[in-house]
């Protein structure tokens, strides 16, 4: 193990940097994980992503973090998609026909901001993990035989740290994706996502913990967290014409929800949000030392749950790769198959399949959205058929196709 010893540099704190250093402290790779929040503010993030795909809880289990995240979640094996109009269960999709393709035939509900807390945690303790919290990340350089990052340290002062890789796993305005000149490739939805979240139990109308409700006007996602209290997430699109600040309104938030759900009597909203939505990815996910995983490289619609999960797939890919290219069984060369198999699975799977869900969850044309809901009706009462989609829409395909690659 004499390369072992050469130091990663993983930059932001999210689910994916924490996956990925944890993945490499664990085989012995020494990381410096930079994070600009500290413990004063790192959870008050906005909880965002939520629905862990089964592959994803896989990496989890892996990595020990699987444990401490299922007591904090839902387990969900069952999806539903509606139509609102008619108020109409389409189709129910039940991940138990995965049973031989995982060990995990559902998805954890469980947010974000649960799973960076008890990643942060094992990161902390971990003595193969130099954790620099309140470090804003600020520019690096790199040669043939290492990088630089250049940070500024919880006194204010501009520090310099060598490793042998830089691993942007920034979020969407990653510095080092914008410094290497790297396109982030794609388009931005004119409508904007408004995320409201409320305390009110959607069991009771026959939806389950994960639902996508279509309809030609306004399309929903229709989510279940556990509490305390139990919460649920409501997304709709919002045309970027309407007066923002009127949007997020109490008043206005409300009679959107009664619109979905008459329900007589006002929602206990706990906390909303309006946010635009990208579809882009990265034209490299390395250049020399330095490699992009997660938001960083790649941005998508949340119809579907693939962000967070292709990112955390992202870091595991890698952590397996830089293992072998320290302990010198491995050229650098593979940090190219990297690159080929995630952006891969980044066009291909991700972007193609949540640029598909949202254009079927506002589908206008009638006969098109019948011919729609009769196929999704169709597909998840044949279980050879159900096994496929669910195949496809868990990215357990993706990975399949990924190895495939060379
Ligand atoms: C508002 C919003 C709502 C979303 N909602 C959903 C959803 O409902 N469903 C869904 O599937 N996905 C959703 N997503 C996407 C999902 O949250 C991301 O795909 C996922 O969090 C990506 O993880 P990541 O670790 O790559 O990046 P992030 O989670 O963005 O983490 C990046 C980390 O890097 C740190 N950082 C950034 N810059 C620096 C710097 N210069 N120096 C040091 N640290 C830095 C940040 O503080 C952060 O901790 C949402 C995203 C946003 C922005």
């Amino acid at each position: 193990m004499a390369h072992a010893a050469e130091r990663v540099i993983v930059i932001g704190a999210g689910p994916v940097g924490l996956c990925l250093s944890l993945a490499l402290a664990q085989e012995d790779v020494r990381v410096t994980l930079i994070e600009t929040l500290g413990d004063n503010n790192f959870l008050e993030q906005v909880p965002r992503a939520g629905t862990n795909h089964p592959a994803t809880l896989e990496m989890y289990d892996r990595i020990g973090l699987y444990r401490n995240l299922e007591p904090r979640g839902i387990i969900a094996p069952v999806f539903h998609y509606w139509d609102r109009a008619a108020g109409e269960l389409i189709a129910a999709f039940d991940h138990i026909h995965l049973k031989d393709d995982t060990r995990f035939p559902y998805v954890l509900q469980c947010e974000r901001i649960k799973i960076v807390e008890e990643a942060l945690k094992m990161a902390k303790a971990h003595p193969g993990i130099d954790l620099r919290l309140s470090t804003p990340f600020t520019h690096f350089e790199q040669n043939g035989r290492g990088v630089v990052a250049h940070v500024v340290n919880p006194a204010g002062e501009a520090e310099s740290i060598a490793g042998a890789y830089l691993v942007s796993a920034e979020g969407a305005r990653s510095i080092v994706r914008k410094d290497l000149g790297i396109e982030f490739e794609g388009f931005t939805y004119s409508d904007l996502t408004l995320n409201i979240e409320v305390a009110y139990d959607f069991r009771r109308h026959g939806y389950a913990e994960r639902n996508y409700i279509s309809d030609p006007v306004e399309w929903s996602n229709l989510f279940h967290w556990k509490g305390p209290p139990d919460r649920w997430r409501v997304h709709f699109p919002v045309a970027s014409s309407e007066d923002q600040e009127a949007v997020c309104r109490p008043e206005t938030l409300q009679a959107r929800l009664q619109r979905l759900l008459s329900t007589g009597r006002d929602f206990d909203i706990v906390a909303s949000n309006l946010y635009t939505v990208h579809q882009r990815v990265a034209k490299k996910f390395r250049i020399g030392r330095a490699i992009l995983v997660g938001d960083a490289a790649h941005v998508n619609s949340p119809i579907g749950a693939m962000g967070m999960n292709s990112g955390v797939h992202d870091a595991f890919n890698l952590a397996d790769k830089l293992v072998k290219i320290l302990r010198g069984e491995w050229g650098e060369e593979v940090l190219d198959r990297y690159e080929r198999q995630r952006r891969h699975v980044a066009i291909q799977h991700t972007q193609a399949q949540t640029i598909r869900n949202k254009r079927l969850l506002g589908e206008k044309d009638p006969a098109v959205r019948k011919r729609n809901q009769d196929q999704l009706r169709r597909t998840a009462e044949d279980p050879v058929e159900a096994r496929a989609f669910l195949l496809r829409s868990s990215l357990i395909e993706s990975l399949r196709e990924a190895e495939q690659i060379a």
